[in-house]
């Protein structure tokens, strides 16, 4: 019994270890299966997050390779119309310059003369009137130290001073008179009629209002000797100097003899007025005086059929418009009002 009892007992404790072994199997088992199912499922987990990455930046950058084919696509479309029809989307509107009426009463080229009196109110803005005294960089007299005149023609000024001293050896070019206000005009016209009389005064002094003084743009020249005292200009070298080479730097002798029925002022071997260097060669060589040049190139020199001037080493064409909206030139170009009825543009050769 007690073998049978324990042989029972062997077989209960025997078929016990054995359940126990069983179930400590399944439980293994169980337990791989869930591991292998979670391992399964990170990574399932894990693949749909990279496919979901993968897909959203697909969608980001996918697009510019796109809009770059379509800009390109756009652009042979463009190539292949424009050479179909030129005249549309490729050609470029040329740039235009829109002229003023107050500009066309501003400029080197201004004519001033009793006809045509200088739009002081036109030049308030541009004009830039500088102490000759206190601009100039050579040593010459001027006969007043507040005398005045427009800023770029000092340097040009004082070239001409030094070369026309250097050429005759002497030291006694000076300034007798440049800028002139309405009231000062005024007072050498009124001195001039007290003094020499009247008809005297209209031959050789400019109504206020009617002075190339005004401009800043012009000077009368003088001799004054080192010791001290005055020459006459007239009858000096450096005038002839000076009526020979001052076109060289843009300057022209204004008033001659040959030409008093249309400046209506006698000759004046002392007054000069700058115009630009192109200008002033033209004048010289073709012995027009500042009106019949502006009538000129009213009836002469167009857009399409330029004057040309070659000096310097440069070359120009120049041109009267009355337009006020004009095609912008290229490289270097300068705009003048004549003061009368239009603009003269004056273009730089590149
Ligand atoms: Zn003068």
């Amino acid at each position: 019994m007690s073998t049978e009892r324990n042989e029972n007992t062997n077989r209960n404790t025997g078929s016990a270890a054995a359940r126990r072994k069983k179930r400590e199997l399944a439980r293994r088992r169980r337990r791989r299966q869930y591991i292998v199912m979670a391992v399964l499922g990170i990574a399932i987990v894990a693949l749909a997050v990279v496919l979901v990455f993968m897909i959203k930046k697909g969608q980001t950058t996918a697009p510019a390779p796109d809009t770059q084919t379509q800009a390109q696509e756009q652009t042979e479309t463009d190539t292949k119309e424009s050479t179909v029809t030129p005249a549309e989307p490729t050609k470029k509107e040329p740039e235009t310059i829109e002229l003023t009426e107050l500009q066309m009463h501003t400029g080197d080229l201004i004519l001033v003369n009793g006809t045509y009196p200088y739009d002081f109110a036109a030049n308030a803005e541009t004009v830039n009137l500088v102490t000759i005294d206190s601009a100039k960089s050579v040593d010459y007299t001027v006969a007043k130290a507040e005398m005045q005149l427009s800023a770029p023609t000092i340097p040009v000024l004082d070239q001409m001073i030094t070369d026309c001293n250097a050429a005759l050896g002497v030291n006694d070019t000076g300034v007798t008179s440049a800028y002139r206000t309405k009231e000062y005009q005024q007072s050498v016209y009124d001195e001039y009629v007290e003094s020499q009389g009247e008809d005297y005064a209209k031959a050789y002094v400019a109504t206020p209002g009617y002075s190339e003084h005004h401009t800043g743009l012009a000077m009368d020249m003088g001799i004054y000797y080192e010791g001290g005292g005055e020459g006459s200009f007239s009858e000096s070298e450096n005038a002839v100097w000076f009526s020979e080479n001052s076109y060289k730097y843009g300057f022209v002798r204004r008033y001659q003899e040959d030409k008093t029925a249309i400046t209506k002022i006698n000759n004046e071997a002392w007054h000069f007025r700058y115009v630009g260097i192109p200008h002033a060669t033209y004048m010289t060589q073709q012995n027009l005086c500042l009106e019949e040049y502006i009538d000129y190139l009213r009836s002469n020199a167009t857009k399409d059929n330029p004057l040309h001037v070659d000096c310097q080493d440069k070359s120009y064409d120049i041109y009267f418009t009355t337009e006020t909206t004009i095609e912008k030139p290229q490289g270097n170009y300068e705009i003048s009002g004549n003061n009368v009825d239009g603009y003269i543009i004056t273009v730089e050769a590149a």
